[in-house]
């Protein structure tokens, strides 16, 4: 059992001052783990206060930007030799299978931490345009201020790293506030930012729940809040944003659809579509949960799917072959069935998987890899993100009826077609409204690629040029040249 007592406040350990803990339970196993001492409003304020004091006052954002890039690209020495530990951390706190979690869950953001320095050096942190009446335009991309990053489990390394290290490479102060389902990465993410000896107060972290992420919202000294998390919680985040007018971004959920084309593989797009929207037990953002396949071939992509999804190795997540663990909490594995349950009940077909135990598996909060096929775009299945295991097939009549229903949604996260005509591919994808899309691929997260969502799949991009440019605001200093 490990204990955390302490907080990271503004870069040093802090005894909280409340007394509430919060209790890290096993996915797997159901046995706790870990006590990680809790955040109360009373911390947000040390911490906010201690980043307002950083970026007000304080040297990091007054740095050269290369000295930032600098201290950064330390942090990614450090975290080398930790990756090991840190993917143990997230298996053992969320589930994933640790294949998984070394890979995406600790390995991609360790490779997008150096990305993200290779691309703050080329930023163009300032420039000089000449004006229209004589003066000189110069442009400059200063810090938005101090930032609140406020991250689900699902994903927990990953989306800290996408908000933090952007964030710092701007000039930001950032008080990071991690779900209480995975505080132990955030932890030792923070052990590694201590060794930095960055100035005080530029880095917190504050595990806690809902209420403290809710009050570091609403504290009037926060200047901009990146959110990730559920779509009903973002819009409480907006709505409280708008009323201290701070910058906001939003990433939300996803129920994003596969469009496969009739001269597509069905074994490529099933080992393709398995792959984008089964890892991590189906508890990813960009999953594709609706596969939208040509009517007259439906029945070769449902037999590849439940193949491929027949075929997960499907248990205990330290285990280096397993492909499905838990799901995070009993709550999502309750939340999950009830879906597959609900899908029945709206007369989907049920090809594999249910609402028993998979076979193997007497403990833990898991659920069968599940398949719907004869799914009705408008049943609840093909309309709410359901967050776990479970995917639906739509057939459509023609392409444009596939165009349709892949548009005919709330969200807008992601979206893939799946063709051997690349061509014919793009020229669909620029047809559906949603923020990131992939050819013959689920959509990857690549450093260079911004990413995020239009509609309920919120707002804001991270990755890319644009995730650092989220955290700029845009300076004109217009300069007369005197006697001219
Ligand atoms: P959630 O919204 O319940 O919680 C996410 C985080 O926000 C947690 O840290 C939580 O404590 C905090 N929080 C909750 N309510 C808050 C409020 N009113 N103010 C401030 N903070 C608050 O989400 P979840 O169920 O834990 O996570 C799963 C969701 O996250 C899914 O909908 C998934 O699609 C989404 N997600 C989106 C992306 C993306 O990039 N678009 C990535 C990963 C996960």
């Amino acid at each position: 059992m490990r204990r955390h007592d302490a907080l990271f406040i503004g870069g040093t350990w802090s005894a909280p001052t409340g007394s509430e803990v919060i209790e890290v339970i096993s996915p797997a196993t159901e046995a706790p783990i870990a006590q990680v001492a809790a955040a109360g409003p009373a911390d947000v304020d040390a911490a906010v206060a201690a980043a307002r004091t950083a970026f007000d006052e304080g040297p990091w954002p007054r740095l050269d930007p290369a000295e930032r890039i600098a201290a950064l690209r330390r942090l990614v020495e450090s975290y080398g030799p930790r990756r090991s530990e840190m993917a143990e951390l997230i298996t053992a706190e969320i589930g994933a299978p640790i294949s998984f979690a070394q890979r995406a869950q600790v390995g991609l953001p360790w490779m997008m931490m150096t990305a993200f320095c290779d691309l703050a050096e080329s930023l163009p942190w300032q420039e000089i345009r000449p004006g229209r009446y004589g003066a000189d335009i110069h442009v400059r991309r200063e810090p938005v201020g101090v930032v609140a990053a406020i991250v689900p489990w699902n994903m927990p390394q990953f989306l800290i790293v996408t908000k933090l290290v952007p964030a710092l490479l701007a000039g930001c102060c950032v008080v990071v506030k991690p779900a209480p389902e995975s505080p132990l990465d955030a932890l030792l993410l923070a052990e590694m930012i201590e060794q930095l000896d960055l100035p005080p107060g530029v880095v917190s972290v504050l595990p806690g729940g809902a209420d403290v992420g809710a009050y570091l919202v609403g504290h009037p000294d926060v200047d901009k809040v990146s959110f990730t998390g559920s779509t009903a919680a973002g819009q409480r985040v907006a709505q409280a944003c708008a009323a201290g007018l701070k910058r906001v971004s939003l990433e939300l959920g996803g129920k994003s659809a596969a469009i496969v084309l009739s001269d597509a593989d069905p074994g490529t797009v099933a080992g393709g579509i398995r792959s984008a929207s089964l890892s991590n037990s189906g508890q990813i953002c960009n999953a594709l949960t609706r596969v939208l396949v040509p009517l007259k071939r439906s029945h070769e992509f449902v037999d590849a799917l439940a193949a491929e999804m027949e075929a997960l190795v499907v248990g205990d997540p330290t285990e280096p072959a397993t492909q499905v663990g838990p799901l995070v909490a009993r709550r999502q594995q309750q939340r999950v069935i009830g879906y597959i349950e609900t899908g029945q009940q709206e007369g989907a077909r049920l090809v594999t998987g249910g609402t028993g135990m998979p076979a193997g598996v007497e403990r833990g909060w898991y659920v069968a890899p599940t398949l719907f096929a004869d799914v009705d775009n408008g049943m609840r299945i093909a309309r709410e993100e359901i967050f776990g295991p479970v995917l639906t097939v739509i057939d459509y009549r023609d392409e444009d009826d596939a165009v349709r229903m892949a548009n005919d949604s709330d969200y807008g996260l992601a979206g893939s077609v799946w063709t051997a005509d690349a061509e014919r591919g793009i020229k669909l994808a620029e047809q559906i409204r949603t923020g990131t899309f992939g050819v013959n691929q689920g959509y990857t997260m690549d450093p260079y690629a911004p990413f995020g969502g239009v509609k309920s799949s919120g707002y804001g991009r991270e990755l890319g040029r644009e995730g650092i440019e989220s955290y700029l605001d845009t300076k004109s200093i217009s300069v007369a040249v005197p006697n001219s």
